[in-house]
């Protein structure tokens, strides 16, 4: 099996990686492991989606729907918080491994299914930008504004 972000044979690996993380809620929903491998692994959980999780948004949402972390722990939140989003930078990376990692999720039954997903050349740009923070944003504010 070969990483879905960097393409590395990854059969030596041992985290289970979530789609949506833990903090999110998920518990159910993971990919085999060797999916991803280890590295990026952690990489994407230390620098999307820790930063997405601690945003005060995030901190809100998770409180008002009182969502435990991984250790059990619902985040503080206070009114003095805020509730500012992710930079959409930081938005558009999370989502754009949600989006590779689903798509992995749904194909999982299918034989061969991890020789298509990582030889898809049309896929580079999408696990690029989500793991190696390249290419341009996305949707910029402007776009987003726009009726
Ligand atoms: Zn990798």
């Amino acid at each position: 099996m070969r990483c879905l972000f960097c393409k590395v044979d990854a059969s030596a690996s041992t985290s289970e990686e979530h789609i949506i993380p833990e903090s999110l809620g998920n518990t159910e929903h993971k990919l085999p492991i060797g999916a991803v491998c280890d590295p990026c692994n952690n990489y994407l959980g230390r620098k999307v989606e820790q930063p997405l999780l601690e945003s005060p948004a995030f901190r809100q949402l998770r409180r008002g729907m009182n969502v435990p972390n991984k250790r059990g722990k619902i985040p503080e939140w206070e009114h003095s918080h805020g509730v500012s989003l992710p930079a959409y930078r930081l938005m558009g990376r999370f989502l754009a491994k949600v989006g590779l990692e689903v798509l992995a999720f749904r194909t999982l039954t299918v034989t061969g299914w991890n020789t298509e997903l990582v030889g898809q050349q049309e896929l580079d740009p999408l696990r690029r930008f989500a793991r190696f923070n390249e290419g341009t944003d996305w949707h910029s504010p402007t776009e987003l504004s726009t009726p």
